[in-house]
């Protein structure tokens, strides 16, 4: 078995790959209000496109993908684009959504082979989640987290951007839903990435955990495909509770990620601007791209507040 490893010797096996920049939700630390310019259909990579990338890849050592977006479940055929990749014999194929239009796909999802679901939560009130969103859907995003469950995908996770003065009084509401639930619910460090970036929001990973540790015990645990969160549980607790510190701690020492953008090209780090257009979809051209984007994948990011001239949002990279 083929393996890709960079420049540093940190082996790639995972692609995140961006289905759509379009969005049916505008999250202010991710979107402006009006979105993002839509691109032509023909300037998005064509599922049988992106087959051919992922194919070419598990050929030099991808073995597990992640679906993304944009929202991944605004762009038609979904669901028989898994099916094609589950055809690829990927270890593991998961997917990032809102989970806005999960509730009447999550069967077929699984059935097509979708493994499991990380879904985007900041809030469980109703009228924050307007704010931060800009729209009103909340009840889906609740339904969606139901179905997805009743589904067996599996595990669920929450994605919970916590934010100063937003929602880091919710806290203790997420840590009660993990011990009803079956949830991973992973706390996330908000990120200077497009959409409206304020370093006074930002709190690390450090004060969360402080925050929730005035009132719960968190005892270690682990989570499948854990990636960079580090899991604990509460006493009794269905579920698990994860924190991801993209910015207080690095974890570039251990990336193992190469992203696809919707309109064709590799990003080798969220937080860097250098990309590799894939110029044909050959076998050769694919292998070159894929090349060249470990040969700059960069020791570690640089994220920062101060320094915001990221060329792409997170919607446009995909997440
Ligand atoms: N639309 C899908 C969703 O929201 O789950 C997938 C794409 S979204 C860009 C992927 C993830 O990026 C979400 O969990 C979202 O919360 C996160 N994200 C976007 N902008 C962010 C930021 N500025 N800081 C931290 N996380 C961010
Ligand atoms: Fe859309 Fe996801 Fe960005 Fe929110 S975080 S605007 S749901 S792409």
């Amino acid at each position: 078995m083929q393996k890709l490893n960079d420049q540093l010797g940190r082996e790639i096996d995972y692609l995140r790959i961006s289905i759509t920049d379009r969005c049916n939700l505008r999250c202010r630390y991710c979107m402006p209000a009006e979105g993002v310019e839509n691109k032509d259909h023909q300037d998005i990579l064509s599922y049988e496109e992106i087959l051919k990338i992922v194919e070419t890849g598990i050929k030099l050592g991808i073995k597990k993908v992640r679906i993304t977006g944009g929202e991944p479940l605004v762009r038609l055929g979904v669901e028989d684009f898994i099916s094609d990749l589950n055809r690829l014999q990927l270890d593991d194929i998961s997917m990032t959504s809102n989970a806005v239009l999960i509730s009447e796909k999550a069967q077929q999802l699984k059935k097509a082979g979708l493994d499991r679901i990380n879904i985007s939560l900041d809030t469980l009130k109703p009228e924050k989640f307007k704010k931060i969103t800009r729209r009103d859907n909340l009840a889906e995003v609740l339904n969606g987290i139901s179905a997805a469950l009743n589904a067996g995908l599996d595990p669920v996770k929450l994605n919970v951007v916590v934010m100063r003065g937003v929602n880091d009084d919710e806290l203790f509401d997420f840590v009660e839903l993990s011990r009803k639930k079956n949830l991973s619910i992973r706390f996330i460090e908000y990120m200077p990435l497009g959409g409206e970036a304020e370093a006074e929001k930002f709190i690390s990973t450090k004060e969360i955990k402080e925050l929730i540790s005035e009132k719960y015990q968190l005892l270690p645990a682990v989570s499948k495909g854990s990636g960079p969160a580090v899991y604990f549980k509460i006493e009794g607790a269905s579920g698990k509770l994860g924190f991801i510190s993209a910015l207080s701690e690095h974890f570039c020492s251990s990336c193992n990620r190469l992203r696809l953008t919707a309109d064709g090209k590799f990003k080798p780090c969220l937080a860097s601007n250098q990309e590799v257009k894939i110029t044909g979809i050959n076998e050769k051209e694919i292998i070159a791209a894929y090349r060249q984007a470990l040969k700059i994948k960069p020791a570690c990011h640089n994220l920062n507040f101060e320094q915001q001239d990221y060329s792409r949002n997170m919607s446009q990279i995909g997440g």
